[in-house]
């Protein structure tokens, strides 16, 4: 992933040796929401000056396609014997590729929830047990909402002080050792 003054740019893998698939959220307005629509050559361009040398060089590309991303929190997540789950719960920014590792967690824990009352030979759609399934999963949700925020709104500021703050921040995630392994676990909501 690379932080850009046009957006965060990110190269995820794909079956094959050298196809990726490439995320790339840019602000409504700019320039770059324009480079989804222009020809290939100047995709490519933009993609190589952008992203650099580290991934290769980028020789074709498919279709592209661009939509609105926003982020969608529902009210409630648990009324009478329903539950929301996944994207219809919360949609949130992809920046840190942290939705689907949450909607995991959130499936995990209530699993847990209708097991035990499996166990208890109780009603599993029990609305106090759906509303307690709801409230157990708040916090970890709202740490993941405010992550992804932190990280759109500080990627995307181009205060001087600011960046040279978050490249900083960048060089010693690298090359600092154990930093790596304490972000991955706080991602993976392993140390709230
Ligand atoms: C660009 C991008 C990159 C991402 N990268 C990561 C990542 O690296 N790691 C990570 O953890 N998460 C990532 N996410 C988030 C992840 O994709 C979502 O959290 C996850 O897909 C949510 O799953 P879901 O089943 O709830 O919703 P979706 O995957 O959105 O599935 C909902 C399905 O319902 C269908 N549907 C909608 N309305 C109707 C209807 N009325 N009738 C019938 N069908 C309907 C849709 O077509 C869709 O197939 C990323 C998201 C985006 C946008």
């Amino acid at each position: 992933e690379r932080f850009s003054a046009l957006g965060p740019l990110a190269l995820l893998p794909l079956p094959g040796e050298y196809r990726r698939s490439v995320v790339w959220p840019v602000k409504k307005g700019t320039e770059a929401e324009w480079l989804g629509e222009e020809n290939d050559q100047h995709f490519l361009n933009a993609l190589q000056q952008t992203y650099g040398d580290r991934a290769g060089k980028f020789e074709k590309t498919g279709k592209r396609f661009s939509y609105p991303l926003s982020q969608v929190l529902a009210h409630k997540q648990a009324v009478g014997r329903v539950v929301l789950m996944g994207n219809a719960a919360h949609t949130i920014h992809p920046v840190a590729g942290q939705g689907f590792n949450l909607c995991l967690r959130d499936a995990d824990v209530l699993v847990r929830f209708l097991m035990e009352q499996l166990a208890k030979s109780d009603d599993i759609g029990a609305p106090e047990n759906l509303l307690a399934y709801e409230q157990s999963r708040l916090k970890d949700q709202q740490r993941v909402i405010k992550f992804c925020d932190s990280v759109v709104r500080g990627f995307s500021n181009q205060n001087p002080i600011l960046k040279l703050l978050r490249n900083t921040g960048l060089i010693a995630f690298d090359v600092i050792p154990g930093v790596k392994p304490l972000v991955a676990n706080y991602a993976m909501g392993l140390k709230a």
